[in-house]
């Protein structure tokens, strides 16, 4: 079918706009005709050519929609029915999905390679996290449309496709937040503002805002926050607060520092997560013998969550009000205003700018 999308031909160009070939989708695909979809970070940083894609591209991973065409061999979906799409392909079969870990699967890829669906005349175009959704429609595998029945309104529900799961995921499932503890969250974008929601949810009794922006501080104080500051002295600020450190801190912003910030203001035997994307080659550099005072120190991908199972259960505690979906989307705009929806991302003051189609 033809179809429209946002296609960036160059690092740092703007997007324009085209008409699309993409193939029907065969054995065990479906296509889905896209309602919502996110602007993330790393779509930005994909933008800047700071990820492992190949121009062109169609970028966009945190999207929800409606089943509009189904392959052959699907079974369980059919042509209607609202989904989320997931960027793990849940393969099954490589060894991470044999343990139950999807969030790891080997299928996890930033670029198709060009390989896949769609093209535009002669050139096939990659698709970002193997979705590509700044498009009308996307065909992908079944298991990375996530059936989902909600009250929600797209333009909230597309957020448990990305940032939502990581950040409430970090919380909840990495990091295991329980009733009482004490929380740090560096960097309050819409994944820090999901990690301070799952801090709430799960118990913590002091959650401790930190991002040098002063809006983002009082989105932070709004969702759940008890405290909040700019991060200059902040490990010394933290120490101060809680006298030992937190039981738990979790980096949302891909920076060196922050992750060193994290980890020294983290307690002897509390946890350090790290959510923020570094660059590709950076090193982290931390006090080794702290470890031996049993300071954990993890990664998180995909909120450590597996979304057939926790993509139903996030967007009921946001139908119920527990999760504040709203204060994660400061603006909506049309598809086709992808390129101003971009350039108020790039300025950092607004959390999420999502595209309705
Ligand atoms: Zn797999
Ligand atoms: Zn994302």
């Amino acid at each position: 079918m033809k179809t429209q999308a946002a296609v960036a031909f160059n690092a740092n160009d703007p997007f324009s706009i085209e008409e699309v070939k993409l193939a029907n989708p065969v054995e065990g695909q479906v296509r889905v005709k896209i309602s919502a979809c996110g602007i993330c970070r790393s779509d930005l940083s994909a933008l800047e050519g700071k990820e492992t894609i190949q121009f062109p591209v169609v970028l966009g991973h945190e999207a929800t929609g409606n089943i509009d065409a189904v392959g052959p061999g699907v079974s369980g979906l059919t042509e209607g029915d609202e989904v989320i799409l997931s960027w793990t392909p849940e393969c099954g079969s490589c060894p991470a999905c044999c343990r139950g870990e999807v969030h790891l699967c080997h299928g996890i890829n930033m670029t198709t390679g060009g390989e896949g669906p769609l093209s535009m005349g002669d050139t096939r175009l990659d698709r970002f996290m193997g979705l590509g959704a700044f498009c009308e429609h996307v065909v992908v595998p079944q298991a990375m449309a996530i059936p989902l029945n909600t009250s929600l309104p797209p333009e909230h529900s597309c957020l448990i496709g990305c940032g939502v799961t990581t950040g409430f995921g970090a919380a909840v499932n990495t990091a295991a937040i329980r009733w009482g503890e004490s929380v740090a969250v560096l960097g309050c974008g819409g994944v820090g503002l999901a990690a301070i929601q799952g801090a709430r949810i799960a118990g913590a009794a002091r959650i401790i805002a930190i991002d040098p922006i002063e809006e983002r501080r009082n989105a932070a104080l709004q969702v759940g926050a008890t405290d909040a500051f700019s991060p200059q002295n902040i490990v010394k600020a933290v120490m101060n607060l809680t006298g030992t450190g937190v039981d738990c801190a979790i980096e949302c912003v891909g920076s060196i520092p922050t992750m060193q910030d994290a980890f020294n203001m983290t307690r002897e035997g509390g946890r350090t997560i790290v959510v923020g994307l570094p660059g590709y080659t950076e090193m982290l550099d931390i006090p080794a013998i702290m470890l031996l005072r049993e300071k954990k120190l993890t990664g998180s991908i995909y909120g450590s969550a597996s979304p057939h199972v926790d993509f139903p259960k996030i967007a009921a505690l946001g139908e119920t009000g527990r999760l504040d979906f709203a204060s994660l989307v400061d603006k909506t705009r049309h598809f086709s205003e992808i390129n101003q929806g971009f350039e108020e991302m790039r300025e950092g003051k607004l959390t999420r700018v999502v595209l309705t189609f």
